[in-house]
């Protein structure tokens, strides 16, 4: 495969996604831990500059195209919270338990429930790319106090999806990546990045 792209991420699990999805276009996905590339901070408030910021610096330190994601759970009652602190609302020694047991407990004096998902996946073909390609989804629910389900990670058991009448962690791994904000924005990639790059 002559087209190299670096995955700004060590997770295994999105590792074999993305290898999957370009695979089919002749994209060789490389990962960014494999090549030793060191992580950069993810300092700022929004996906797009934490991805953005991601992207670049797997570009800068490997010559290569990169793509990073950026992704978490906001809730409509708490004005973006928790957002890009997602992985660290509780603190940052804290766990799926902790977070979780944070966002009821935010919400438990909130009539309003809604919630959402989001996914930004950012791709540069170099570290100084005036045109990173950008897309993103949603992925809407409700926050539920009585969790269920063993799939997905994260908050999926406390994530509510009324037209499925379950949480997103009862949904099987191929259900959820057919309808999730990461499935929906990896849906998305493959027609911007022919646009864009002809790829
Ligand atoms: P990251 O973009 O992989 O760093 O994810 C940020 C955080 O958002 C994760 O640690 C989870 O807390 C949350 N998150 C993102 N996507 C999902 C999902 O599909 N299910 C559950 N939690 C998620």
């Amino acid at each position: 495969m002559d087209k190299k792209i670096v995955l700004a991420s060590g997770n295994k699990g999105k590792m074999r996604e993305f290898a999957a999805l370009f695979a089919g276009r002749g994209i060789e996905v490389l990962s960014q831990k494999e090549l030793g590339v060191a992580e950069c901070a993810e300092p700022y408030g929004t996906f797009l500059e934490n991805a953005l910021a991601k992207a670049r610096n797997a570009a800068r330190q490997t010559g290569l195209p990169a793509i990073a994601d950026d992704s978490g759970i906001t809730a409509e009652a708490l004005g973006g919270m928790p957002g890009v602190h997602s992985a660290r609302y509780a603190g940052p020694q804290h766990n799926d338990a902790d977070n979780n047991a944070k966002l009821i407990a935010d919400l438990a004096d909130q009539e309003d429930k809604r919630a959402h998902y989001t996914c930004v996946l950012v791709a540069v073909r170099s570290e100084s790319d005036p045109e990173p390609v950008v897309v993103q989804a949603r992925w809407s629910g409700q926050i539920t106090g009585q969790p269920a389900g063993s799939g997905g990670f994260g908050y999926d058991p406390y994530f509510y999806l009324p037209e499925y009448g379950c949480t997103a962690a009862e949904l099987s791994a191929e259900e959820k990546n057919a309808v999730s904000h990461r499935g929906q924005a990896m849906a998305r990639l493959l027609p911007a990045l022919a646009e864009a790059w002809g790829w």
